[in-house]
């Protein structure tokens, strides 16, 4: 189903008001359930959000990645969690699976995704290692059937555990290698016996998005479930989440860009001393800033969706638009909250309205919902280094598109 221009720019409309109408609403009762409503899924059924990102013969709508990170801008201006959820929708998963399954498991899932009849969860992080070769979930043959992979180990802070029918699972199928080869990835039904899942605590912001801890016991997976090749798990892993970065910097925006335009709402607003915060040159500097750095940004992101639309390689530039987007949201966050003053450190501005009645946003909970992004996917440090990466080998001469 191919949208015409104008569908598209309807869309974008309906996605925002969305996000900023119901979704809002909703989020007041999930901050304290830390649970989505089954509302909240036929809404995101309705509106086509685990849809538009998929290419046309999956049921998508065949859009350019500029314009899927477009929708995502407007999404992410709604709740975290929800965000979160939309997000790895949009994304890792269906992309994992169209990228590295077999035809057979992409004939008999990839038209699955439309409509939420199946959603894939991430696992990589563990509590006893780092993310790479010093994983320790371990998948062995089974010795008595050689089709069947046995896996043991855990994995912890995974979102979407709550309402994901598989599991992207990243482990050491050679526990004798300390070498990148030494993993690999599997599909993995989450009613297999021997998965656990364990719920964690509630988390600073996005709720709702259902973490737990994984647990897996003489886990038996067929060897069909695999993805890719034996020792071809980093891989997976590592060019997923490379397109990931982008989208999660297109998240940052979309709070960014939200928390800009609160903002001057209340420096039009809020008189002290007998003049409006937004004649205040501070004031007018410290916005500029905000507004200058979310231009940046956007634009990082568009030469992003460029190269990738060309099937340039993006790893650096993906890495690098993650990297500024955090620095983004940050300072625009701590802006939003230093101009707002003390009704943003509450709930709801402690129901303070704007002159015609209307409210500002949420501004406390979108401070607490953007500091996920420090962490999701991969910290600053992880960035910098595949930054650095690809700045060394174009000699720091980074190439454009037209
Ligand atoms: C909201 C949320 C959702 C998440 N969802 C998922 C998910 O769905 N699936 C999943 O697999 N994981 C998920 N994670 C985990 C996330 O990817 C990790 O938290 C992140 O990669 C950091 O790893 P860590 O927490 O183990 O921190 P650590 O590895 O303990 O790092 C702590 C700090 O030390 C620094 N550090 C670590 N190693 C080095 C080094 N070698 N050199 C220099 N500095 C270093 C890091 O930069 C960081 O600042 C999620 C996390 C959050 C907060």
């Amino acid at each position: 189903m191919k949208l015409t221009e104008q569908q598209f720019q309807d869309y974008l409309l309906q996605i925002r008001a969305l996000a900023e109408g119901p979704f809002d609403e909703m989020q007041k009762e999930i901050e304290v359930t830390n649970t989505f409503p089954p509302e909240f899924y036929e809404t995101a059924i309705k509106n086509d959000l685990y849809r538009f990102a998929l290419p046309e013969q999956y049921g998508g709508f065949g859009l350019s990645e500029k314009q899927i990170l477009m929708v995502q801008e407007e999404f992410s201006r709604g709740p975290g969690g929800m965000r979160m959820h939309l997000h790895h929708a949009a994304d890792l998963d269906w992309r994992i699976l169209d990228d590295f399954g077999s035809d057979e498991l992409k004939a008999q899932y990839m038209d699955k995704f439309q409509d939420k009849t199946i959603y894939v969860n991430f696992a990589l992080t563990e509590r006893t290692g780092g993310t790479g070769a010093d994983l320790h979930t371990i998948a062995q043959k089974d010795p008595e059937d050689p089709d069947y992979y046995i896996i043991n180990g855990e994995k912890t802070l995974i979102s979407h555990t709550d309402c994901s029918d598989f599991t992207y699972l990243i482990v050491k199928t050679d526990p004798t290698s300390d070498k990148d080869e030494s993993l690999s990835a599997f599909f993995v039904d989450v009613h297999t016996p021997g998965f656990e899942i364990i719920p964690m605590s509630h988390m600073m912001g996005c709720r709702g998005a259902g973490h737990a801890d994984l647990k897996f016991t003489n886990m038996r997976v067929h060897k069909k479930f695999m993805l890719g090749k034996e020792g071809q798990g980093l891989e997976v892993a590592m060019h997923s989440l490379a397109v990931s970065r982008a989208h999660i910097a297109v998240s940052n925006l979309g709070m960014a860009q939200r928390m800009l335009e609160m903002t001057i709402k209340r420096a039009h607003d809020r008189v002290t001393f007998g003049k409006p915060l937004c004649k205040r040159q501070k004031i007018q500097q410290d916005i500029a800033d905000m507004g200058t750095k979310i231009n940046a940004l956007r634009l990082m992101i568009w030469d992003f969706a460029k190269d990738y639309d060309a099937g340039v390689n993006i790893d650096m530039k993906a890495a690098m638009c993650k990297l500024f987007s955090i620095d983004t949201v940050r300072e625009v966050s701590d802006a939003m909250l230093e101009i707002f003053g003390g009704i943003g450190y509450f709930e709801d501005n402690n129901g303070v309205r704007r002159p015609d009645g209307s409210d500002y946003g949420p501004v406390e909970r979108l401070y607490r919902d953007c500091r996920a992004m420090w962490l999701e996917e991969g910290p600053r440090t992880v960035q910098r280094l595949t930054a650095f990466r690809g700045l060394d080998k174009c000699g720091g001469r980074i190439s454009y598109l037209d």
